[in-house]
């Protein structure tokens, strides 16, 4: 049995060196940094994670605002509130908090913002910049599970790493950040052959596949290092007690919100690995921590001072 590798700490750690350089330029310079969401319709989810951004906003000073959206927005009117943002001075930030309605191209939409504002490092631009290793915004999700391997020294270079998925927001950027830090990547989704197989060579593995507890302990190999993703909804009380036997934590949530939140991979790989995010309370929060130091980063820059 391994341990937990928990994201509280850093996460911590980080939003308190934001905050300290946040009040700095407040001092010196009389500006914070300031970041928009953007939210397009209602879906449920993405007001829960613009509130939380919203939140870790004002605990470290930067200055946050959310547009909402009627979700039957033409593309037109998006790009025209984007573009209006791009041009504002106080603005260093945007974030479109995705899925957005699929009447709208995600694609043209994430080009329209500015790469300078490009907080979650997913504008072509900055993916060809992280494509070819260089600085410049990189995705939340995919730096906080490089930066927390690297805080608990877990060896990245020659070491076999699966990433399971291939979105652009997490799968395909965390495969080339880890090929940048030297390791030897293998890219799985719906279509591999033989994953079960594959996802065993793994010293690291990574599961960001939107489907709870789909990475089964015979997934792992003994002692390697398991970054759980996903973030899923369970209310089938069967299968929580499946996964996690009498835990009352999990029977507290469906007592009282009906679900409890559930990763991509089994709890009970645990027995298997050496360290194991855990869901919740691993990569998620350091998502949003890092979307802090991005937006940090795109004001310095803006400034001349990164
Ligand atoms: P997407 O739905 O965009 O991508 C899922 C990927 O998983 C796809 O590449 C898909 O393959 C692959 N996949 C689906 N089913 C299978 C299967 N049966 N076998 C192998 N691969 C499969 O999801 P995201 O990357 O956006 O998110 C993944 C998870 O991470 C979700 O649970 C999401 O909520 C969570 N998440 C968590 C964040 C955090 O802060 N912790 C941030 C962002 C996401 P294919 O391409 O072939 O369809």
């Amino acid at each position: 049995m391994g341990s937990w590798l928990e994201g509280k700490d850093l996460a911590e750690k980080i939003k308190q060196d934001v905050k300290e350089e946040v009040t700095r330029q407040q001092q010196t310079r009389h500006q914070v940094p300031g970041l928009i969401g953007i939210l397009v319709g209602d879906n449920r989810s993405s007001q829960i994670y613009l509130r939380s951004k919203e939140k870790a906003c004002q605990a470290v000073g930067i200055a946050s605002q959310i547009l909402t959206y009627p979700g039957d927005l033409e593309a037109a009117a998006l790009k025209a509130a984007i573009e209006e943002l791009n041009r504002r001075d106080d603005v260093d930030g945007i974030l479109v908090q995705l899925p957005i309605p699929a009447h709208l191209n995600a694609h043209d939409i994430i080009c329209a913002v500015s790469p300078a504002k490009d907080v979650d490092g997913i504008h072509p631009f900055n993916l060809g910049n992280l494509l070819a290793n260089q600085d410049g915004p990189k995705p939340c999700t995919p730096l906080g599970i490089i930066e927390l391997l690297k805080f608990n020294r877990v060896p990245l270079e020659g070491r076999d790493a699966v990433v399971i998925g291939r979105s652009l927001i997490v799968g395909k950027p965390v495969a080339a950040m880890l090929t940048n830090e030297n390791a030897t990547v293998s890219v799985c989704h719906s279509k591999t052959k033989n994953l079960a197989d594959v996802a065993r060579r793994a010293d690291i593995l990574v599961a960001a596949i939107g489907r709870p507890a789909f990475v089964r302990p015979e997934f792992v190999k003994p002692g390697a290092t398991v970054i759980d993703v996903g973030i899923n909804r369970v209310s089938d009380r069967g299968l929580v007690r499946e996964l996690f036997g009498d835990d009352p934590k999990r029977a507290e949530d469906l007592d009282k919100k009906g679900y409890t939140v559930v990763g991509d991979v089994d709890p009970r790989a645990f027995e298997r690995a050496a360290l194991m995010t855990p869901v919740p309370g691993g990569v998620g929060l350091l998502t949003v921590a890092m979307l802090m130091k991005n937006t940090l980063e795109a004001f310095k820059r803006r400034r001349g001072l990164a």
